[in-house]
């Protein structure tokens, strides 16, 4: 069980759930608490939204997240290594560096791995994930080196045409490389646009410069004699030449301690967790993607705070519940505006949608409404996402004025 009111609090990962569970606990938390962070990145938590800005000429120390709370004395931050085991009968855990550490209450805010696909050549110099700091750094030196190695201009390949995706190839634009964005699902975005979002989309990328393959998986990459990428190969036999490869296909939940500690874990990933954020061991609480409630996980910065926010109070004695807030998102990629909320695939029974489509100049707007064609249930707005913040408020109210009139041009 937890006490009430842990003294020994140890947080396993210091990534963008962990600062934000330190910095709340903080506000409510006694002068005697101690909080120990441990996390596996050379450095203290930073933004990973901002990553983007690491090709756009920012450097790493300008992601820092700035958090008063992990100065305090009653915190204390270890970077640069890993907890391998947790003990739970001894209520210990054991790093990389054979540091043992105890605890009363264990968060466990380990966050998420980039996905790879499993085919031949996916590890070769060249193919990157898109998650750390880290890994953004490895792509920039990378193509600066290769660069001047081959005195061509690069090529790249992005698999995986979800936002991240998008991101990915916006990327190497930033660094003046040619990019190519595959996708296996028959559209980019496939979770959050239908078929007529996706193509819009998509042709603003191609406007853009950058390449769209949907439908198509990725077979095999091929090195060149020197052992980098040289050749992407897809399911329809065909090849393409490339520098750089990034895979943005997905998260995999960081469950393995919870997993070798016989703390449960859900079929799909992740560490399954109760209203609370509680583990299915009491002492242990877990938080961001690493958790999977109700069989979904966590996968945008609104619901990993949440979760903070509810283990933090739970440590206090309160007690809050975790509900999980609409994954709602409204992105500028590769200079399109473009968001979805609530129900935007329309899959309520009986949901109508109002349209307004206009693929010349890049416009789409859509609401879906419950079956009395008033009552607002989500939308998927494109190339103008302006109206986003107002309409998300109005999910589940009913629309005051002709629903038509919020998707329709202005008059003149
Ligand atoms: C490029 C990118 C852009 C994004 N953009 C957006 C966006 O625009 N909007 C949005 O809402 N969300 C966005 N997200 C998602 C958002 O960043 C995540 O939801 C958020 O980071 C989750 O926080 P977390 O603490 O659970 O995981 P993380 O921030 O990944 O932190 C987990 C930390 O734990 C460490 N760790 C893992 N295992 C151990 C161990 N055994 N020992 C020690 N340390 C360990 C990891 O190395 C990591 O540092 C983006 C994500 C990426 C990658």
């Amino acid at each position: 069980m937890i006490e009430p009111f842990p003294t020994e609090i140890l947080v396993v990962g210091a990534g963008m759930a962990a600062q934000r569970f330190v910095a709340q606990l903080l506000t409510r938390a006694s002068a005697s608490v101690r909080i120990t962070v441990i996390g596996d990145e050379n450095r203290g938590p930073y933004d990973r939204t901002r990553l983007r800005e690491l090709f756009q000429g920012g450097a790493a120390e300008d992601l820092a997240l700035p958090c008063a709370a992990l100065d305090d004395e009653r915190v204390e931050v270890i970077a640069d290594d890993r907890v391998l085991r947790i003990d739970r009968g001894a209520k210990t855990v054991r790093t990389r560096s054979r540091r043992v550490l105890r605890y009363d209450a264990l968060v466990l805010a380990t966050g998420a791995y980039a996905a790879r696909v499993a085919v031949e050549g996916a590890g070769l110099p060249g193919c990157f994930s898109y998650r750390t700091i880290d890994d953004a750094e490895g792509l920039r030196d990378f193509v600066r080196d290769r660069g001047r190695e081959v005195q061509r201009d690069l090529r790249g390949v992005v698999v995986g045409g979800g936002p991240l995706g998008l991101e990915a190839a916006g990327a190497l634009q930033d660094m003046g490389i040619d990019a190519t964005v595959v996708q296996y699902a028959d559209r980019l975005m496939e979770a959050q646009l239908d078929g007529t979002a996706g193509t819009i989309v998509k042709r603003h990328l191609q406007a853009r410069g950058i390449a769209v393959r949907t439908g198509t998986r990725v077979t095999r990459i091929d090195p060149d004699e020197s052992g980098a990428v040289t050749a992407i190969e897809f399911q329809d036999g065909s090849f393409q030449r490339v520098d750089v490869v990034i895979f943005t296909v997905g998260m995999r939940a960081r469950d393995e301690l919870a997993r070798n500690a016989d703390i449960a874990v859900h079929p799909y990933g992740g560490i399954v967790v109760d209203e609370g954020c509680r583990t299915s061991d009491p002492a242990v609480l877990a938080i961001g993607e690493a958790a999977s409630f109700a069989g979904r996980r966590a996968g945008r910065l609104a619901s990993a705070y949440a979760m903070a926010d509810v283990a933090a109070g739970r440590l206090v004695g309160e007690t809050p519940s975790f509900a999980p807030p609409d994954e709602s998102a409204a992105v500028t990629l590769a200079g399109v505006d473009v968001a979805s909320f609530g129900d935007a695939l329309a899959r309520t029974p009986d949901a109508v949608d109002v349209l307004y489509a206009d693929p010349v100049a890049g416009v789409y707007r859509k609401l879906v409404l419950a079956e009395d064609a008033h009552t607002l249930l989500g939308g998927i707005l494109v190339g103008d996402a302006s109206a986003y913040g107002s309409l998300r408020q109005l999910v589940g109210a009913q629309l005051g004025a002709d629903p038509a009139s919020y998707v329709l041009p202005a008059r003149g």
